[in-house]
């Protein structure tokens, strides 16, 4: 049978491709992260799902005569750009139920205790999982998966957490496990069963601890459920000293760490970081000069969650500081029930220009070949780039990149491509 050929033509602009396929970025570091390359009046050939050429549309003719034998279908992108598909590297989607009373009690001026006294937070969405079945999870899971498709999700991470039991972190882990299978996206899964220390351990927090890493992790790692672990390092939650036994503990199973590290307060998650291998240390809105400094020098990616200083009005992380210090700033959604409800790319990289003054270029790098980088699949993810997966999509005729940020509440996707099909939902 004749082979199935994708041309896109009339691209307005390919932005984030890589020319010259002998030398492809893993990671975009400092001030290079603004200066990706771009393709403009192009045309783009997918075959076997997998970027197979692209040129300007002058020379379309003469490439598409190698293809002859095969059966070619074309795709007009209407002069639209054409952009990878977002690598949103942190988020918690699979949760059992949406927060909005929380939401409502801050709004009324409740504090956190007696927000949680009320039934919020972490805890109680882990206590949540006892009412709802696996079913309900995963279609509700599946309709947030459906919604960042729309806003061009093509990679996501995704942690468990919420059940903060061997029974509840293995099932979450298996909801997780089946979305991949079903759904188009690539999905990365993380062990949090380090979220949260459970009430009936608020006075043994090492009996806790024992229990993830020596209870969890072993059946994590054999059913081949997660490929990281993760840890909230915070003041009441996990001390640095704790974050890095488990750690010790991740690595003999073979599951790389990542650490939500210096949301509240710096309490060392960034030396945790850096001394246990961490691909990436995330949140970060608390950060000195000292430690901009040794995340630069550092291979830690710097993870920025724009979504949650924005949900919780509070201070957003230091971007161009970090990019001016050299570091390498990914930008991800933090999708999550409580803190940032949101799995919406276009919002987060608009986030990144409007509060964290990055360009546009540069939030695009960072919500793309960094986000891919901070997952280990920037060699199939994360820019347009022979070779790579077909993951990519198609504007509108928009004027310029700018204009998806500057246009924050408008959606300008047109057309999603995952792997070379493309994906209809009803968002689009
Ligand atoms: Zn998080």
């Amino acid at each position: 049978m004749a082979e199935k050929i994708i041309i896109i033509k009339n691209i307005g602009s390919i932005i984030n491709i890589e020319k010259d396929n002998r030398r492809l970025m893993s990671k975009v570091s400092g001030e290079a992260s603004g200066n990706p390359d771009t393709l403009d009046n192009a045309f783009l050939v997918v075959e076997n799902n997998i970027i197979a050429g692209f040129g300007e549309m002058a020379e379309m003719g003469s490439v598409i005569s190698q293809y002859e034998t095969c059966d070619i279908e074309y795709t007009d992108a209407g002069g639209g750009l054409l952009l990878p598909s977002f690598c949103d590297s942190h988020t918690h989607l699979v949760f059992p139920y949406s927060r909005e009373r929380e939401f409502e009690y801050r709004l009324n001026g409740l504090t956190y205790e007696e927000i949680s006294a009320k039934g919020g937070g972490i805890l109680n969405s882990a206590k949540a999982m006892d009412s709802i079945s696996d079913e309900e999870i995963l279609e509700a899971s599946f309709k947030r998966i459906n919604g960042i498709i729309a806003t061009g999700t093509g990679t996501v991470e995704i942690k468990s957490g919420y059940g903060l039991t061997l029974e509840k972190e293995l099932r979450l882990l298996r909801i997780i496990r089946k979305l991949a299978e079903l759904s188009p996206v690539t999905v990365r899964s993380t062990f949090l069963g380090a979220h949260a220390i459970p009430a009936e351990y608020k006075s043994d927090p090492e009996r806790y601890i024992s229990i993830v890493t020596e209870e969890m992790m072993p059946l994590v790692a054999e059913e081949g459920l997660a490929q990281y672990a993760d840890v909230f390092c915070e003041k009441g939650f996990f001390s640095r000293e704790q974050s890095e036994r488990i750690f010790d503990a991740a690595i003999r199973f073979g599951l790389r760490p990542r650490i939500h590290a210096n949301q509240l307060s710096d309490c060392g998650a960034i030396d945790c970081a850096v001394s246990k291998g961490c691909i990436s240390a995330d949140h970060l809105e608390v950060l000195d000069a000292e430690r901009i400094a040794q995340l630069a020098s550092s291979d830690v990616i710097a993870t920025l969650l724009p979504g949650c200083a924005f949900f919780m009005d509070s201070d957003f992380p230091k971007a161009k500081d970090l990019i001016s210090a050299g570091a390498t700033v990914a930008i991800a959604s933090d999708y999550n029930p409580g803190t940032s409800p949101s799995g919406d790319m276009l919002f987060m990289m608009a986030l990144g220009c409007i509060k964290m003054k990055m360009t546009p270029l540069q939030a695009l790098m960072a919500s793309t070949i960094n986000g891919a980088a901070a997952l280990e699949l920037s060699h199939r993810k994360g820019s347009i780039a022979i070779g790579k997966d077909a993951d990519f999509f198609i504007t509108k005729k928009i004027p310029s990149l700018a204009y998806i940020p500057y246009s924050y509440t408008e959606n300008p996707i047109e057309r999603v491509f995952l792997k070379g099909k493309e994906i209809r939902t009803n968002n689009i």
